[in-house]
């Protein structure tokens, strides 16, 4: 429901990153400033130039007006000191020419060394505000919540992260350098014309519109075409993405070809809204430069018809040339403002998706009553809980309504989709009941401190889950200040022990691509000696369900012994094992509890359990 955003909107966004690097980007306008007018300021020497050149034929120059700025500067002060030079064998005219020369190439020593400084430090504001913006924007989806993320398409995310971020680089690199700089020439050419011509500069400006009104007119669209491909880009990273990470289900059923299709059409879309795009930019190009031509040429014929026919205009041969080539130079840098104008607006839809990410609003934040929490004294009550994903199947979790007693064990079993997860990841915190209610020992969930209850809940997911660190960075995840002793402490609780020693770095191996890769069973025990250091006695666990060889397992079952050892412990189970263990067993199914109770019970009652129960064990 976002109308497509105004430059301003995109300008005043990003104006908070450019504050803070004020300093630099005074220095870069003092710079620019510089450049610009050194720049032109070596126009002012084609007066002289053309006196000298004129003079020597026997022409008389002295123009009917003559008395512009540049035709007083020239004839008072610039002409008397070039007749007075004289180097050598060289007599005056010539010693002129040669001090002009001088005089042109220090002034393009100082403007070009001001324009090295004023080019790096536009393009590395950029940079840097770039890298603030993206730092805020990860910053920002980390707080957001895991609903958002399982929610928005992955792809889109990515994109908007990598190849909008960039974009919006450009168009801050353009805005600093080019947006700054060419309106800073055209001042100053201005200047040069109006110091040579002041009536003739006069009559341009009123061309000015001219050249600028297309670009208003264009630039809005080019806007919005650029969005439209960037959604597009968008959508094809999503469609690669979800491809890959689907590889094995694609090669099993052989839906290569399928999955080829479907991203040839998504690539088609991005190329058809390109398209789209660039006629776009090309129209207002084309526009600029038809009106900014015939523009130039009406102006300059209308100047000389009144200057013949009505009244004199130019006030010399000297200063008319430079006015001339002064007006190309305006009209070259209009030109080149406008091409930048259309690239900045062509990425300013891609700043604005990034800022749509910075603008969805991150988890609920903690209540100021949010009571703090230590540890559960009495139980867990699931009321009536309810959770539907929005996603138009029906609750994940129907009516939910569940006992957990402190120091129980707690077995989820059911089949895939029935829910399980969901109900572990209520008591995480990732998701909020759609309806009904948690509490614990009495008080809602929700009004809980997330750090306080997070800090007492360890989590121990299905697929172990290692960071590119060190075996000691990995371990003491949930809990950063740990001295090595606690560290090694827990890994020998996890069935490290062994395993260590075995590593000549010890706990500085570094696990992931960069060191040793770490077996299944290896790095399952990593994360349950994570869960132990954390010390948290309510333990979610999603048992893994990848074979191991029997020895792994039963280390990894060892170890998860050790860490169930007086906490409180809600379980995914799809082993026998941990099944029978535990005090109670909920098997769900669809999202609603059909069966509770324990191993032996629910045995007798020959339900689903029952059922399940003899396929698995094979009786
Ligand atoms: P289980 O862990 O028992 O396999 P889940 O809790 O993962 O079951 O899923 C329960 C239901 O919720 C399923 O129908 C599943 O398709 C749906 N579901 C799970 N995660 C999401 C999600 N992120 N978005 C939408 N629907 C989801």
């Amino acid at each position: 429901a976002m109308g497509p955003p105004t430059f301003r909107e995109t300008v005043s966004r990003l104006w908070p990153y450019l504050v803070k690097r004020k300093v630099a980007a005074l220095g870069m306008l003092g710079l620019g400033v510089v450049a610009a007018l050194g720049a032109k300021a070596t126009l002012v020497f084609i007066h002289p130039f053309v006196d000298l050149l004129f003079r020597e034929k026997g022409d008389s120059l002295e123009g009917e007006g003559g008395d512009s700025f540049l035709d007083k500067l020239s004839s008072e002060q610039i002409e008397p000191w070039l007749d007075s030079l004289q180097y050598g064998d060289l007599a005056p005219p010539l010693s002129g020419v040669l001090a002009l020369v001088g005089l042109m190439a220090g002034l393009a020593l100082v403007f070009s060394i001001a324009q090295y400084f004023f080019l790096r430090l536009s393009r590395m504001i950029g940079v840097w505000m770039v890298a603030d913006l993206r730092q805020d924007l990860t910053s920002h989806v980390l707080k957001l919540d895991v609903t958002f993320h399982s929610k928005r398409r992955l792809g889109d995310l990515v994109s908007r992260v990598t190849a909008d971020v960039g974009a919006t680089l450009r168009t801050l690199q353009l805005l600093l350098g080019e947006i700054v700089q060419e309106p800073l020439h055209l001042f100053a050419t201005f200047l040069v014309a109006w110091a040579a011509e002041p009536t003739a500069t006069l009559g341009m400006v009123i061309f000015i519109p001219v050249v600028a009104f297309p670009v208003a007119k264009l630039g809005p669209r080019i806007k919005r075409r650029s969005a439209r491909s960037q959604e597009k880009l968008g959508a094809t990273n999503h469609s690669l993405l979800q491809m890959l990470s689907g590889i094995r289900v694609v090669k099993a059923f052989r839906a290569e070809e399928r999955e080829a299709a479907n991203y040839r059409r998504y690539n088609q879309e991005f190329v058809g809204q390109t398209d789209r795009m660039v006629r776009a930019q090309a129209a207002s190009q084309a526009v600029t430069l038809f009106a900014s031509q015939g523009g130039a040429g009406l102006a300059l014929g209308a100047l000389v018809f009144v200057d013949l026919a009505v009244t004199p205009i130019f006030s010399g041969p000297g200063t008319m040339t430079v006015f001339f080539v002064a007006v190309a130079s305006m009209f070259a840098h209009a030109k080149r403002i406008t091409k930048s104008m259309n690239e900045v607006f062509a990425s300013l839809g891609a700043a604005q998706r990034v800022f749509e990410v910075l603008d969805i609003e991150p988890e609920t934040p903690d209540s100021a009553e949010a009571a703090p929490f230590n540890g559960v004294k009495s139980s867990i009550q699931f009321e009536n809980v309810t959770f539907d994903y929005g996603a138009g199947e029906g609750p994940a979790l129907d009516d939910v309504s569940l006992t957990i007693k402190r120091g129980e064990r707690i077995a989820l079993v059911g089949p895939s989709g029935a829910g399980k997860s969901t109900l572990l990841d209520l008591l995480g915190r990732f998701h909020s009941p759609t309806s009904g209610r948690i509490f614990v020992d009495g008080h809602p969930l929700d009004d809980i401190r997330r750090s306080d209850w997070l800090t007492n809940v360890s989590l121990v997911p299905q697929d172990p889950f290692l960071f590119q660190d060190s075996i000691r960075e990995n371990v003491r995840y949930g809990k950063p200040d740990a001295g090595d002793e606690e560290v090694l402490e827990a890994c020998q609780a996890a069935q490290l022990g062994s395993f260590l020693q075995s590593l000549p770095d010890g706990l500085d191996t570094q696990v992931g691509e960069a060191g040793a890769r770490l077996s299944g069973g290896q790095a399952q025990r990593v994360t349950i000696a994570r869960a132990f250091l954390q010390g948290a006695d309510l333990l979610l666990l999603d048992e893994a369900t990848s074979a191991l060889d029997s020895e792994a397992e039963q280390k990894v079952q060892a170890a998860l012994a050790n860490l169930m050892k007086g906490r409180t412990v809600v379980a995914i189970a799809h082993r026998l094992g941990t099944v029978k263990g535990s005090d109670r067993i909920v098997v769900l199914n669809s999202g609603k509890i059909a069966e509770i109770g324990s191993h032996e019970t629910l045995l007798k009652d020959s339900g689903n359990y029952s059922r399940m129960w003899a396929l698995q064990s094979g009786q």
